[in-house]
């Protein structure tokens, strides 16, 4: 099959029976909700995004695995040049859709596993990387949404996996001559609902002894022992109170939606199966993982959100006739250096991208550059949302609703006080769409996703010659050892 429609897509969705929950209720069809229908329709987006002309050396490449055209949302990537347009793939879909291009975690996760099961089959002889490139091809053929599934619940954080619940992290309930058996559930879960397949990689670094931790392998969407349960929130409730999107800040597309998806006695085939209890190769899948993500997701995705902020905060400025004042000049100018960072930075590292492990002819970006992109993005994210806030005004958070201009008693009162240079209708409507970036889900989700500040700020110690700048400094300062 060529690239698929959204359209496709959808019909294809729409014959799963879903075994999702949201607010306590069952959803089976996506359609039917009014939030579960946004990651449908941001699907769809991406989809039609492959099928214009003008995005496709973004979106799309040639397959080297099945010879055709394919998303780039399916193909880990063979150069440093992939990595670059997988960047620009993250920063558009943003652009485009104003929350998660939902196939990026599986994507990435893509990335991770092409790189590690390699190595695998090379250093242990086993056929892990032989099946994945099999279920990627199938993938690629009939142009299939993965979702990525990392994170493990965890409960206390300060308990390896097994000292407490056993099931908080995913594991290998089972080993079968036919398959696997999973058990335990995964959090904060990208639009998986929504997806055709789920591409599981290891979410911690199990140690010798803690083989049924260390698993990779792709389940099908609601197969038999997977439930999805939806996040909810006050954003949620309002969409479904509204009825009519138009008046949401984001009215198509919505906000970030995630879900905990739970594996009670999973079957998964050896043929979908792509690790086993090799502890050394989960820590390497999940660095991998962690290497593209922040490039990716940390880095381009955010850049594209921040675009949306400062071009709505202009907007404002404008309409609020604060566009020449040089103090808000200013703040526009910190939001962009804040953008242009996380975004130099991805891009650096996708040019500095080295083919890993070599011979293996995948591709990951610098890890460097990557960890800076997100370190960037999780101070500077925050500060933009305070910049956009300060211009937009308390307004941002004080403003009635817009249905108030359906009311005749209050229409006329809210046209004649709440207009600036731009009327109460259009104020209203660009404010409502900068709220849902600057006083709803982003700041922590930015923060969070792709890890959090701490990790990047490890692994910029870690890997930083600190001995070799010692070596600089003293050489000049002619100080002898
Ligand atoms: C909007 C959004 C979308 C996401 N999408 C996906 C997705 O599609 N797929 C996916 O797999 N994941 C996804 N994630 C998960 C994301 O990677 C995690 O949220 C992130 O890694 C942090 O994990 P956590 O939320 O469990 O927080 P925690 O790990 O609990 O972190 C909370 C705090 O505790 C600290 N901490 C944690 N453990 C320790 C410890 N042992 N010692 C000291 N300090 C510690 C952390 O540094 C942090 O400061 C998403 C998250 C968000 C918010």
């Amino acid at each position: 099959m060529a690239l698929r429609t959204g359209d496709q897509y959808r019909e294809g969705q729409s014959k799963i029976k879903h075994n999702l929950y949201i607010n306590g209720n069952k959803v089976e069809n996506l359609q039917d909700n009014p939030n579960t229908k946004t990651v449908l329709d941001a699907n769809v987006k991406v989809f039609d995004l492959g099928l214009e002309s003008q995005y496709d050396e973004i979106m799309n490449v040639v397959s080297p695995l099945i010879g055709g055209k394919v998303s780039r949302n399916v193909h880990p990537s063979h150069s440093a040049k992939d990595l670059e347009m997988r960047a620009e793939m993250a920063v558009l879909t943003s652009q485009k859709l104003g929350t998660c291009n939902y196939r990026c975690p599986g994507c990435d996760a893509m990335h991770a596993t092409a790189s590690a099961t390699y190595e695998m089959d090379q250093k242990l002889n086993t056929e892990y990387h032989k099946r994945f490139i099999e279920w990627l091809k199938y993938i690629q053929k009939n142009d299939l949404a993965v979702s990525g599934g990392v994170m493990d619940v965890k409960g206390p954080r300060n308990l390896r996996p097994g000292e407490g619940d056993p099931d908080h992290y995913l594991r290998i309930a089972e080993k079968r001559p036919d398959g696997i058996v999973l058990r335990g559930a995964r959090m904060h879960q990208s639009g998986a609902y929504a997806a055709d397949e789920t591409l599981l990689v290891p979410g911690v670094s199990p140690r010798p002894g803690e083989e049924p931790y260390a698993v990779a392998c792709a389940v099908k969407n609601s197969q038999e022992g997977i439930t999805y349960i939806a996040q909810y929130n006050a954003m949620s409730a309002e969409r479904e109170f509204m009825g009519d999107n138009s008046k949401l800040g984001n009215p198509t597309y919505g906000q970030r939606e995630t879900c905990l998806i739970v594996f009670d006695n999973v079957f998964v085939p050896w043929e979908r199966v792509f690790m086993c209890g090799e502890t050394e190769y989960a820590h390497k899948i999940l660095l991998r993982f962690a290497k593209q993500h922040r490039m990716a997701c940390g880095g381009s995705c955010k850049a594209g959100f921040i675009d949306l902020i400062i071009g709505a905060t202009q907007v404002l400025t404008e309409y609020l006739g604060l566009d020449k004042a040089p103090a808000i000049r200013q703040q526009i100018t910190e939001m962009i250096k804040v953008r242009e960072i996380s975004y130099g930075l991805a891009i650096a590292a996708a040019y500095r991208g080295e083919e890993e492990p070599k011979g293996s002819g995948f591709y990951l970006p610098n890890d460097t550059f990557g960890n800076a992109a997100k370190l960037n993005t999780c101070d500077g994210f925050w500060e933009v949302m305070k910049w956009a806030g300060d211009i937009a005004g308390g307004f941002t958070v004080t403003m009635p609703s817009e249905k108030e201009l359906e009311n005749p008693v209050t229409k006329p009162l809210v046209e004649k006080y709440l207009k600036t240079n731009a009327s109460a209708k259009d104020r209203m409507r660009m404010t409502r769409f900068l709220q849902n970036w600057i006083a709803g889900l982003h700041g922590v989700g930015t923060w969070h996703g792709a890890g959090p500040r701490q990790n990047q700020m490890i692994m910029l110690y870690r890997d930083t010659d600190l001995e070799q700048k010692k070596q600089m400094a003293k050489a000049l300062a002619e100080l002898k050892d």
